[in-house]
């Protein structure tokens, strides 16, 4: 333990598809039955989420300038793709991550049956723990009309 700790935050949020073959993919995992969310890549919005904590907490920037979606490179990316590669910039840079936690606000789909399934494909990915709580937005505002969702997402690293 080298006590030098940074904390980093990351938010996310997504509009839902009108087009029904476009599948819902959360946390790396896909939501049967669920409407997809719109996004230059597969859209997943707690991916994102995570990865703007990572990538912050080191100081080395944010998800829209490492993966523009300018970029036809990263269209219909498989965003675990992208955690991945945050995470392997903070490894280069010699940093280590503790664990991340992440809340998603929907109204639909209910996250709680995926929940263990999202946090092992997220904490396989970052090899560390990280947890996943979905709450409801109690009907107020856009999300809480379902026009998509949103994701918050803190993280903890620590220099090797
Ligand atoms: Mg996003």
């Amino acid at each position: 333990m080298s006590g030098d700790f940074r904390v980093g935050h990351g938010f996310d949020t997504h509009r839902f598809s009108d087009d029904p073959d476009r599948p819902l993919i959360l946390g790396g995992v896909k939501f049967e039955g669920a409407p997809g969310l719109v996004g230059h890549s597969d859209g997943d919005a707690v991916a994102h989420a995570v990865t703007d904590a990572l990538l912050s907490a080191a100081g080395l920037g944010d998800i829209g300038v490492l993966f523009p979606d300018t970029d036809a490179k990263w269209a219909g990316a498989d965003s675990l793709g992208l955690l991945a590669d945050a995470v392997a910039r903070l490894d280069e840079a010699g940093w280590q991550v503790v664990n991340a936690d992440c809340t998603v606000v929907a109204e639909t789909p209910r996250i709680a049956p995926q929940r263990n399934e999202m946090q092992a494909r997220l904490s396989g990915v970052v090899s560390a723990p990280v947890t996943v709580k979905g709450k409801r937005a109690e009907g107020l505002g856009a999300l809480g009309r379902g026009e998509g969702l949103a994701c918050w997402a803190v993280a903890l690293i620590e220099r090797r």
